[in-house]
């Protein structure tokens, strides 16, 4: 096996590992999930929900996101934050691409990798991450 099939296959797991963390989250519209990774441990991991010592409920009566829902990724950095770790150099692994606010967040936890399996809506994200020059990379997973 060739350096660049086991990178594909270690991404693929990965990705399926934030795919089943992305089951414990509370949203009924979508279900997030991220990884950050860093020399070969994950060192945090996150999905969609309301903040520590919210009520659970990710959608309002109109089932509209409540505003203060955190994305995947937002949970996955503010853990590291939390945390003895650093993302300095880390990679992210997220189910679905990261948006726009996210990117910022990925950005500034110096995280250098995102690998992503699901195109969201908007792209601008991606786009954000790739004139930071961060590597992205879309990897499809079944
Ligand atoms: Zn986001």
């Amino acid at each position: 096996m060739t350096e660049q099939e086991k990178k594909l296959l270690l991404d693929k797991r990965y990705l399926r590992m934030a795919r089943i963390w992305a089951e414990n989250s509370y949203c009924e519209r979508r279900r997030v999930g991220a990884l950050i990774v860093k020399d070969k441990s994950i060192i945090s991991d996150g999905y969609n929900g309301t903040p520590s010592g919210f009520e659970n409920l990710c959608e309002d009566e109109e089932n509209k996101t409540k505003p203060y829902v955190l994305h995947a990724e937002a949970n996955a950095i503010t853990k590291v934050a939390k945390s003895s770790n650093s993302s300095e150099g880390a990679t992210l692994y997220v189910t679905a691409s990261p948006c726009i606010e996210c990117a910022k967040l990925i950005i500034q936890a110096g995280i250098r990798r995102v690998v992503y399996s699901e195109a969201y809506r908007y792209l601008d994200g991606i786009e954000l991450l790739k004139k930071a020059k961060i590597e992205v990379d879309f990897v499809e997973v079944n």
